[in-house]
C-alpha cells in the first residue's frame, strides 16, 4: 500500500524510467527533464524525491485516515521543486501514488479490488465551479451534468476513497478523459475558502485550483471531520514553500524554469 512498493505495471515502468533519468550523474545535465536548472548539484531525497534543500519530509508521520487516497500523476508532471504529490502520499498510511496516463479500472490503478467505485470521489474541476452552484460548502459533489447532487451529506458520508489528479490543467484534463472509469466514481469539486498558498510561485488560473497537498488537506479533513489532517498537511506545505524560497534565495540556480505558457492558453477568464 505504500508508494515504495509499487507493482511493476505500466505506471511503475514510467516511474522507474524517469527515476533513472533523474539520478544520472550531473555530467549529463542537459537531460534533466524536470525543469530544475542543470547546475543543480543537490542530491535527491529518496522519499519525496525532491532535491534535499527542498525536502521537508523528514518529520512526516503517516496519518491513519479512514479514507483511502489514490494520487494519479501525469508523467510530465515531474516538478520536483514545487510538486506535492509525493509529499502528500507520504502523509498517509492509506495512500497510493501512481504515475501514468491511463488505467483500465479503479481497481487496477489502486492495485486492489474496489467493490463499489461510486463510493470513491474523484476531484476534477473541469468547467464546473462551486461558485456557480447554490452552495457554500468547500467540498461539493456534482453529477455528470455538472449540477449539484442532491443529498450532499449522505453522498459524502459514504465516500471510502479519494482520487486526486496531479498535474497542470491540461494534464488533469487528459487524465480525466483517458480514464473512463472515473465516470463511475463520484465527481467532486472544491470551493476553497482560501486560495492556494503557492501564491506567485505557481500561477493558478483559478481561485479554486489548489496544490495536490492542499486539496488532500481540504477533502480528507472535511470528509473525516478531522481538522488535524488539514493542519498537518498545510503546515508541511507551508514548510515546503519556506524551504523552497530560502534555498532559491541562497542559490538562484535551483529555481525551476517557468512553466510553459501553453498550459494555460485555453483557460477562459471567469
Ligand atoms: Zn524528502
Amino acid at each position: 500500500m505504500d508508494l515504495r512498493r509499487q507493482t511493476p505495471d505500466h505506471s511503475g515502468a514510467v516511474e522507474a524510467r524517469d527515476r533513472a533519468a533523474y539520478s544520472r550523474p550531473m555530467s549529463r545535465p542537459s537531460e534533466a527533464k524536470d525543469g530544475i536548472a542543470p547546475t543543480l548539484a543537490a542530491p535527491e531525497c529518496p522519499h519525496c524525491r525532491k532535491p534535499t534543500p527542498f525536502c521537508v519530509c523528514e518529520g512526516v508521520k503517516p496519518i491513519e485516515s479512514r479514507l483511502d487516497l489514490l494520487i494519479l500523476q501525469h508523467p510530465q508532471e515531474q516538478d520536483r521543486a514545487l510538486g506535492t504529490a509525493r509529499l502528500t502520499a507520504l502523509h498517509f498510511e492509506r495512500a497510493v501514488l501512481k504515475i501514468g496516463l491511463s488505467w483500465p479500472s479503479l481497481s487496477k490503478a489502486l492495485g486492489r479490488p474496489v467493490a463499489d467505485p461510486s463510493r470513491w470521489a474523484v476531484l476534477y474541476l473541469g468547467s464546473a465551479k462551486a461558485t456557480d452552484l447554490d452552495t457554500t460548502e468547500e467540498v461539493v459533489a456534482i453529477n455528470r451534468k455538472g449540477e449539484l447532487e442532491e443529498h450532499q451529506r449522505a453522498i459524502l458520508r459514504e465516500i471510502e476513497g479519494v482520487v486526486l489528479l496531479d498535474g497542470t490543467w491540461s494534464q488533469a484534463k487528459a487524465l480525466w478523459w483517458r480514464n473512463a472509469w472515473m465516470l463511475k466514481c463520484q465527481r467532486i469539486i472544491l470551493g476553497p475558502a482560501q486560495p492556494s498558498r503557492y501564491g506567485k510561485l505557481r500561477r493558478e488560473p483559478r481561485r479554486d485550483g489548489l496544490s495536490t497537498i492542499e486539496a488532500a488537506a481540504l477533502i480528507l479533513s472535511r470528509l473525516e471531520g478531522r481538522p488535524d489532517i488539514a493542519e498537518t498537511l498545510n503546515a508541511s506545505f507551508a514548510q515546503m514553500l519556506k524551504r523552497y524560497r530560502e534555498a532559491v534565495d541562497e542559490q538562484p540556480s535551483l529555481a525551476p524554469k517557468p512553466r510553459p505558457k501553453r498550459d494555460y492558453r485555453r483557460r477562459r477568464q471567469a
